[in-house]
């Protein structure tokens, strides 16, 4: 059991809400408290994109509500008022330009590389941006994922990194010719990457697209983590597969001569996978129960942390045990809190609490900030009301943290 670092108090709410005055404050307390009522989210995600397309003036009220929130602004450079805030309290950023997953024009893939591209440089110039994170279905078509992933068949987790290559000059020409696109891509944003100092965080998606997401993701590691950490895969350890799969990742890594990066998350789309393997009769990959998922992620953590000069850490979690655990290990090991391959992150608007309080003991702490057009992050904004709409979980706190602040400052 690793002992306390008693500096750490993730209960002060001072420090938590100290970037927020005392109308932001009050504007989240109502935002919060609209949220709960569930009802409230189920019709927002079924009506506002026709409200927003027939003109009703709801873009407004979103920009100044949810939007306000949850995104750092509509463009790169309107972003920045945000990042300083949270400079000024020693909280990092990870960028993230909220280009959702579909079925696009390759020109359309061009610009996103070119925008990633873009946030890259604009990150190297701010200090405290370290990384910007991506989808790889922001940069090719799903359906071209979804066959790979089905022409990788029955490899288990354990071989795909070796039986990958093969599959790939199977493929019809097409198929080939958009895989190798896709390659160009994303080796030019990781080029920039490790040019200009940043790291790459690439997102883990669905589980019947994942495989040539990981594919990919750790022959980008093979080529640019050699002395430093450049490029993440993302761990979902709410897939029964997963810690295995780390496992093997960090055996490959070591095989391969490289450093291993990952985001350990519990996994964004639980709902959408128990639905489709009911709907097509194959075993769900997610984990029986909440606690089965929990287990995994923090023995994630722990295998992780055990190996943290060969492994760079991204904890991406609102939980505070996790959170927590994972702080003590650090402290336990070293008396330090600052190591270069420890990092925490939750996403901007939730969960202050964890990464304020973190900076502020000195942990590497960031807000994950996405940025982009009203209409384009309404897709991520109801995911967030939906998911604080949740009675149960980390999430339910943040009303109670809120109210508790109010009271403290007597507003
Ligand atoms: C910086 C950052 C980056 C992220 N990137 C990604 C990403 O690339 N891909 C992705 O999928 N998600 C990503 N996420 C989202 C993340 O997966 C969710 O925020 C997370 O699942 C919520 O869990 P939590 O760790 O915050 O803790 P908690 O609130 O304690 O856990 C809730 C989670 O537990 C799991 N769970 C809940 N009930 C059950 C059950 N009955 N059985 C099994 N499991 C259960 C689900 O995953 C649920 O989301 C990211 C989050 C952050 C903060």
């Amino acid at each position: 059991m690793p002992h306390k670092n008693e500096f750490l108090n993730l209960d002060n709410t001072a420090n938590a809400f100290a970037y927020k005055t005392d109308k932001e404050l009050i504007a989240s307390k109502w935002l919060f408290t609209l949220m709960k009522m569930g009802i409230l989210v189920k019709l927002g995600a079924n009506i506002l994109p026709f409200l927003i397309e027939i003109g009703l003036p709801i873009k407004k009220l979103i920009k100044k509500t949810l939007f306000k929130q949850f995104v750092g602004g509509e463009t790169l450079e309107k972003t920045s008022s945000v990042c300083e805030k949270l400079n000024n309290h020693n909280v990092q950023v990870i960028l993230d330009y909220g280009i959702e997953g579909g079925e696009y024009s390759d020109e359309k893939y061009e610009q996103a590389t070119d925008e990633f591209i873009d946030v890259i440089n604009y990150a190297s110039n701010n200090k405290n941006t370290p990384f910007i994170s991506i989808k790889i279905t922001g940069l090719v078509s799903f359906s071209l994922l979804e066959r790979l992933n089905i022409s990788i068949g029955d490899a288990t987790s354990n071989t795909i990194f070796n039986d990958f290559a093969p599959i790939i000059q199977r493929l019809p020409e097409k198929d080939k010719l958009d895989w190798d696109k896709l390659n160009i891509r994303i080796s030019r944003i990781c080029k920039k990457a490790s040019e200009s100092g940043i790291g790459v965080m690439i997102d883990a998606e669905e589980s019947w697209i994942q495989d040539p997401i990981d594919f990919i993701t750790m022959s980008m590691m093979e080529q640019y983590n050699k002395s430093n950490v450049v490029v993440y895969n993302t761990i979902q350890l709410y897939r029964t597969d997963r810690l295995s799969f780390l496992k093997h990742s960090y055996e490959e890594s070591v095989r391969k001569a490289h450093l291993l990066g990952v985001k350990l998350v519990r996994g964004a789309y639980m709902e959408k996978e128990s639905k489709r393997a009911n709907q097509l009769g194959y075993n769900n990959p997610i984990q029986p129960t909440k606690f089965a998922t929990d287990k995994d992620y923090n023995e994630a953590l722990t295998y992780c942390i055990e190996r943290i000069e060969k492994i760079s850490i991204i904890v991406a979690s609102h939980n505070e045990e996790s959170s927590l655990k994972a702080a003590n290990m650090l402290f336990d090991l070293s008396e330090k809190t600052n190591h270069q391959h420890l990092h925490f992150s939750q996403l901007y608007g939730m969960s202050d609490n964890l990464t304020f309080n973190l900076a502020n003991a000195g942990y590497n702490a960031s807000k994950y900030l996405p940025f982009g057009p009203v209409e384009e992050v309404i897709p991520y904004l109801m995911r967030r009301a939906q998911e604080n709409s949740s009675l149960s979980g980390q999430t339910g706190r943040e009303l109670k943290l809120i109210i508790q602040e109010c009271n403290r400052r007597g507003i």
